[in-house]
C-alpha cells in the first residue's frame, strides 16, 4: 500500500476534487491522493447546496472566479459529454432606494470585468417580470448569461470519476493528526492508524477547515454556519423565472415542479453551529421567508413548505472571503477554504489556483493573491458586500 504522495488533498468535495483535476489537467505527473472521511458526501456542503452560480459580487476576484466557474461548466460538459443541466436563467438582485447606489456601482464593476449584467429600472422590472411587486424597488440587476443553477451532483461525481481515471488515489479515512515541523508538514495520520507522508498538503475540508487547521496549530477563522433550504409549492407557475434575491435577503428559485427558497439568519442570530447539527431551522419560513415572498410575488397565493434540509456554510468569520494559497510559515500547507456560501461556483477556479501555486509557485490564470492567508495574519479584511 502506497503511503507517500507528492500531493495529499484532505476533503473530496468540489474544492478538493477540482484541485486534483486541475493538477492533472495542467500536467502534474506526481502522485496525488485525496483523503475523504465520508465518500457518501451525505453532509458535505457540496451535496447540500442549491447549486447557484452568479457574478454579482463586489470583489474583483469573486466576479472573476465565478466567470471561470461558468466557463468551466460549459467546457467540462462538452469535453466529458455530460449534461450538467446548466439553467442560465440569471440571478435577479433587487434593491430599494438605500441599496441602489451599491447595486449600480457593483454592476459597473461586474460589467468592466465582462460579466453580462443588466441594470433594470422598476419600470423595466415590471415589464419583464409582471408578477413582481415593484412599488418599493429602486433598481434590479439581472445576469443575462453565465448565471443560473446546475446539477452539482453530476458535476461532482463526473469530476471524481475523471480524477480516478487520471490515477489519483482516493482514500477513505478521517485525518485525525498532522505531523509538522516549524516550517513544513511532514505527514498526516488517519483514524485507522495509517500514516501518509506528503510533499504538499491541501486543506479542502469545507466547514471543518478551522478545526482541521488547528491540528497544525494554525488559527483559521472558518467555521460551520447552518443554512436551511425549503422546498415550497408556490400555487402559481412563474414562467421564465430567474433566481430572485429580495432586498430582505430572501432568495427563491424554480426547481420544477416546485421552488427552493431560504435566507441567511440576521447577523445577531447567525452563530457557529455544531458540526453534526443538520436540523433545519423551520421557524425561518413563517417568520421571514413567507412574508417577504408573498409581498414580493403576490401570485404566490399558497406558499407551502413540502420539505426542508440544512447544510453548513464554510463560513469565514473574519471577512467572508475565501482563503487560498500557502500558509505563511508552513509553506507546503495550502488553504482552499472559507468560501462562505459561494464555494460551489468558485470550486473550479479555487482548484485551478491552488494547482497553479503547487506547479509554478505563482498564479498563472487569475491573480488571486489578495485571497492569501497573509491578510488574516495582518488583520486586513477583504470584505465581499454581496453574499446571500
Ligand atoms: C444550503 C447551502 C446552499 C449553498 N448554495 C450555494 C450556491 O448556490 N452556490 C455556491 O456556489 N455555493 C453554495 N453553497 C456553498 C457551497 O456548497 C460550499 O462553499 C462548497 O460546497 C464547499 O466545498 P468544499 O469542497 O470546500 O467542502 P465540502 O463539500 O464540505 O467538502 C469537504 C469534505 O471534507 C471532508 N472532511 C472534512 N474534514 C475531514 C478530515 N479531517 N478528514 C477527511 N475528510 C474530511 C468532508 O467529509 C467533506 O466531504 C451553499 C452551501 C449551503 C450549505
Amino acid at each position: 500500500m502506497q503511503n507517500i504522495f507528492d500531493v495529499i488533498i484532505i476533503g473530496s468535495g468540489i474544492v478538493g476534487v477540482s484541485t486534483a483535476w486541475h493538477l492533472r489537467a495542467l500536467g502534474f505527473a506526481g502522485t496525488i491522493a485525496i483523503v475523504e472521511r465520508d465518500p457518501s458526501f451525505s453532509h458535505a456542503s457540496t451535496s447540500l447546496s442549491v447549486a447557484g452560480i452568479w457574478q454579482q459580487f463586489s470583489l474583483k476576484e469573486n466576479i472573476q472566479m465565478s466567470l471561470y466557474g461558468a466557463k468551466f461548466l460549459k467546457e467540462f460538459a462538452k469535453e466529458q459529454n455530460v449534461d450538467l443541466g446548466f439553467q442560465q436563467h440569471g440571478y435577479l438582485f433587487l434593491a430599494r432606494q438605500e441599496g441602489k447606489d451599491a447595486l449600480s456601482a457593483n454592476v459597473a464593476r461586474q460589467r468592466k470585468l465582462k460579466a453580462d449584467i443588466a441594470l433594470l429600472t422598476p419600470a423595466l422590472l415590471q415589464q419583464h417580470f409582471p408578477w413582481l411587486a415593484t412599488d418599493d424597488l429602486a433598481a434590479g440587476a439581472l445576469g443575462l448569461s453565465n448565471e443560473g443553477w446546475f446539477d452539482s451532483h453530476r458535476l461532482h461525481s463526473s469530476m471524481r470519476s475523471a480524477v480516478r481515471d487520471w490515477d489519483v488515489t482516493l482514500i477513505k479515512g478521517y485525518v485525525a493528526e498532522i505531523d509538522h515541523s516549524d516550517t513544513e508538514i511532514r505527514s498526516v495520520m488517519l483514524d485507522a492508524g495509517r500514516r501518509l507522508k506528503c510533499g504538499h498538503l491541501v486543506n479542502a475540508t469545507g466547514p471543518n477547515a478551522g478545526t482541521f487547521s488547528r491540528m497544525a496549530r494554525i488559527r483559521l477563522p472558518v467555521e460551520p454556519r447552518k443554512r436551511t433550504v425549503f422546498v415550497v409549492h408556490g400555487g402559481a407557475a412563474l414562467t421564465e423565472m430567474p433566481a430572485l434575491v429580495d432586498p430582505t435577503g430572501v432568495y427563491l428559485r424554480p426547481e420544477e415542479p416546485f421552488h427552493l427558497c431560504g435566507v441567511s439568519p440576521h447577523m445577531a442570530e447567525d452563530q457557529r453551529c455544531d458540526a453534526d447539527d443538520f436540523e433545519p431551522d423551520h421557524e425561518l419560513f413563517e417568520r421571514i421567508i413567507k412574508p417577504a415572498l408573498m409581498a414580493r410575488i403576490p401570485a404566490l397565493k399558497s406558499l407551502k413548505p413540502i420539505r426542508a434540509w440544512a447544510g453548513h456554510y464554510d463560513y469565514n468569520s473574519f471577512d467572508q472571503t475565501a482563503v487560498l494559497g500557502p500558509h505563511t510559515r508552513l509553506a507546503n500547507f495550502y488553504f482552499a477554504n472559507g468560501f462562505s456560501g459561494i464555494g460551489l461556483q468558485q470550486g473550479p477556479a479555487a482548484g485551478r489556483g491552488v494547482a497553479e501555486l503547487i506547479l509554478h509557485g505563482a498564479y498563472q490564470t487569475l491573480d488571486l493573491s489578495r485571497l492569501g492567508f497573509e491578510r488574516i495574519v495582518e488583520k486586513q479584511p477583504l470584505q465581499e458586500e454581496n453574499l446571500i
